[in-house]
């Protein structure tokens, strides 16, 4: 570097090494673990099949931890994760930790193996799996801990420390991450047969023993650090639960004794109650905060931050993949500095980086100037490095000045807008969207032209990914086979399940989904404003990842998308052949968004390409279309104050989908995950003809709004079995939760239907699992 960056002194710059050792320290959250190219997926998956031993899983898994803190030392960074990898989630993880198995895995003590963690992670022949749900508003899925007053826990996986000098004999001093123990707790449900009411947090007695078994077994084991991850301290906790929180890390001070604590936040802004709380700690050296998505945090910082403590500012995004705004985080992490101190403020990541792709390294297709904008985990790591680094005097100009190259670049590339888009969305956003006739009485004008029996069944749209199907069309866009032969292969495909489907007696068909990859990257692929990475893979839950497109301009639709391949499949039947659309939500909450505009906005544009491709193909003959909503839910904002914002225009950009179709065009959706009951109301006024909702895995917890008496008059098809588990359900059991709907549902509107898309499983299970639902329905139909 030849001249001293402006904001700072210029004496900083001229005697750089020797500020070294003063560095301002940086650190990273977690990382993702399924590796550069899911190396971890192909492991697991190969494993469970029996292909492979526990030994080859093992190794696969301990390169990959190798790889990650090797990088992230090489990086120059000071305070490096372990325990941050998992075989399958860090809540299952915990579990194991407390030894906090459900009795039904029949474990019988000792260390936690992998018959019996798989087990709960994805059930076995004769158990079902453990409840999966979101982890906060990400797409990562965790494992639910049932919890009980009579559960009995014990120090049953000793993995953390394993990790933890696993890395030490590898030269690495790592920084060993735990789940805190409030956010474990907060985020179980209670076990089968145990009160709805019991107070989870009850237990923090019976597991702080535990936590201090771990504390003691790092401590003897060399480490010096200690994460807490305690995301939940974002989420509006009350008076007494803040309290339980500080009466928690008070009860482990002893335990904690000897060791630096961090206790890391993310995903929001922390609640002004909470801060306080966190910083009346004694027993915390540091604390991390979300300062990408916690804006105010920064407010409650300049208010009041302990002095001797240390600030992990979290400035680099865990959850994007833009490359960071170098200059703009050196202006926050500078006021942070002047606040709290010099050496006080650690640079970090917004959040583990578990939530972003990989290494853009591998990304050998992506165009050069797009490339030039992004940057996956393993760039993040050097950017939080490069922040750290400048503040100690050793700014390496190159890489801040090329970043601003890269900043100014994106600001404005034509690539990025589209000023007709933006004015259509300007046109639509401030009126409102809504079919003109009521629901139930389209659906009367539905059942006219449809005629259904009563109980009608369904399923959600994909049948089996055939390792031939994702052959054919890898072949053909490499343009290995013709358009001609691939339209054949795909045309045979949708043949086959429409047969089976008729076989097996289902009313209202699917095409099957056999010419897409994905629900979103299908649909991004035709929209522009979007682009595509080979490697930017993010786990999901356990093996499986998603590619998340990238959504870089804005959007629009360049012809139809859909409409060839429907209006195929529905001339292949007498029966209803439902098109198929991803919602312009879901498309938006599984695509890395564009930073530089509000989400409304993108998504906005979205539902106005959704909306021509709707009635493209309603004009093509298609009498049932399904607009998938999947990740609705997901997106709910953390905080409570936020929320109905994002459901009003969520909702409003579905309605402007299919707003403009005729009575007689039945819209369906589909929404997964369970915890609708608080978002019923937004669910409602979508003003879809029909909904299914995954439900069998949340034990019927969808069900209760219904037992509080909310009137629903629209069809509603709550899934009637999980397909994220091997196992097939019998008729008796699927008739069973027919009959538990039935108690709080009108048989007029009830649909029967699996709990998602069959993609994942194989035609084996689905034939017997679809023949047992379709038996159940017609039983049940029998008796109304
Ligand atoms: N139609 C999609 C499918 O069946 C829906 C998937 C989903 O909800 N995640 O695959
Ligand atoms: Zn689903």
């Amino acid at each position: 570097p030849s001249s001293a960056p402006p904001s700072l002194p210029s004496a900083t710059s001229r005697r750089p090494r020797f500020y070294v050792a003063r560095a301002m320290s940086s650190h990273i959250v977690g990382y993702p673990r399924i590796g550069p190219k899911r190396e971890l997926k192909f492991a697991l998956e190969s494993f469970w099949d029996g292909k492979t031993s526990v030994d080859d899983l093992q190794n696969v898994a301990a390169n990959l931890r190798k790889s990650i803190w090797r990088h992230m030392a090489d990086a120059g960074i000071k305070y490096i994760p372990s325990n941050t990898f998992s075989y399958y989630d860090q809540m299952l993880d915990t579990t194991a930790m407390l030894g906090a198995v459900p009795s039904r895995y029949g474990w019988e003590g000792g260390e936690i193996g992998f018959d019996v963690y798989f087990s709960m992670a994805r059930g076995n022949a004769s158990v079902p799996a453990m409840e999966m749900t979101k982890w906060f508003d990400t797409n990562y899925h965790y494992i639910v801990p049932e919890l009980g007053p009579d559960v009995e826990f014990s120090y049953a996986s000793h993995k953390a420390v394993v990790e933890f000098k696993e890395a030490k004999a590898l030269g690495i001093d790592t920084f060993p991450v735990l789940i805190g123990p409030m956010t474990y707790l907060l985020l179980s449900k209670p076990a089968k047969g145990v009160e709805k009411s019991f107070c989870l947090l009850s237990l923090i007695d019976k597991i702080l023993p535990v936590y201090k078994e771990v504390l003691a077994d790092l401590k003897s084991a060399g480490a010096r650090w200690i994460q807490f991850d305690e995301p939940i301290l974002v989420m509006d906790l009350d008076t007494s639960q803040l309290q339980a929180f500080c009466d928690a890390y008070s009860h482990m001070e002893s335990s904690l004794a000897g060791l630096n604590v961090l206790i890391a936040t993310y995903f929001a802004d922390v609640p002004a109650e909470a801060y306080k709380a966190l910083m009346s700690l004694k027993c915390v050296t540091g604390f991390g905060f979300d300062l990408v998505r916690g804006l105010e945090t920064l407010d409650l910082i300049k208010e009041n931050f302990p002095p001797g403590k240390l600030l992990f500012a979290g400035v680099v995004d865990g959850r994007n993949i833009w490359a960071n705004d170098l200059s703009a985080s050196l202006k926050t992490l500078q006021t942070l500095e002047d606040i709290v101190g010099k050496e006080k403020v650690v640079v970090s990541t917004s959040c583990s980086l578990l939530h972003t792709a990989v290494d853009l390294v591998n990304e050998i297709k992506l165009d050069k100037e797009l490339k030039s904008w992004l940057a996956f985990a393993a760039q993040k790591v050097v950017e939080v490095n490069a922040l750290a680094k400048s503040f100690s005097g050793v700014k390496d100009e190159a890489l801040f000045s090329s970043n601003s190259m890269r900043q100014a670049s994106r600001r404005s590339s034509p690539r990025v807008t589209n000023v007709s888009v933006q004015q259509d969305v300007a046109a639509v956003k401030e009126s409102d969207h809504r079919r003109s006739t009521e629901v139930s009485v389209r659906l009367q004008a539905q059942q006219k032209k449809l005629n259904l029996p009563a109980l009608p069944t369904t399923t959600i749209g994909s049948f089996p990914q055939t390792t031939d199907l994702r052959r054919i069309r890898r072949e053909f866009k490499a343009k290995k086979i013709s358009e001609i032969d691939y339209v054949q292969t795909i045309k045979e495909e949708y043949e086959k399940v429409v047969k089976l489907q008729e076989e097996l007696g289902i009313d209202v068909l699917v095409h099957g989904e056999a010419e897409r990859n994905d629900m979103v990257e299908y649909f991004g692929e035709q929209l522009s404003g979007f682009a595509f990475t080979s490697n930017g893979w993010v786990q999901s839950y356990g093996s499986r990842c998603v590619k998340p497109p990238i959504i870089y301009g804005d959007v629009t639709r360049p012809k139809a998308m859909t409409v060839f391949w429907s209006s195929m499949a529905q001339k292949m039947t007498q029966r209803p052949m439902k098109g198929m659309l991803t919602g312009p939500v879901t498309i938006l909450n599984w695509s890395f968004v564009r930073n530089d505009q509000p989400r409304h906005e993108t998504c906005f544009q979205i539902a106005l390409a959704i909306k021509d491709e709707v009635e493209d193909l309603e004009k093509a003959g298609v009498t049932v279309i399904q607009i998938d909503e999947a990740a609705l839910r997901e997106g709910l904002p953390l905080r409570n104050s936020e929320q109905k914002f994002y459901l009003d225009w969520a909702v409003h950009a579905f309605r402007i989908t299919n707003c403009g179709v005729q009575d007689t065009t039945q819209i369906h959706t589909h929404m997964c995950y369970s915890n609708f009951n608080d978002i019923i109301h937004s669910i409602i006024d979508m003003d879809a003809d029909v909904i299914t909702i995954e439900n069998s895995r949340s034990d019927e917890k969808l069900l209760s709004v219904f037992h509080e008496g909310v009137k629903y008059s629209a069809g509603i098809g709550p899934g009637v079995y999980d397909i994220h588990s091997p196992r097939i359900p019998s008729a008796e059991e699927i008739a069973e939760r027919i009959k538990k709907m039935l108690a709080v549902l009108d048989s007029k509107v009830l649909w029967v239907n699996p709990d998602c898309g069959l993609k994942t499983r194989n035609y084996t299970e689905v034939k017997a699992a679809l023949s047992n639902m379709v038996a159940a329905a017609k039983l049940i139909r029998s008796q109304l």
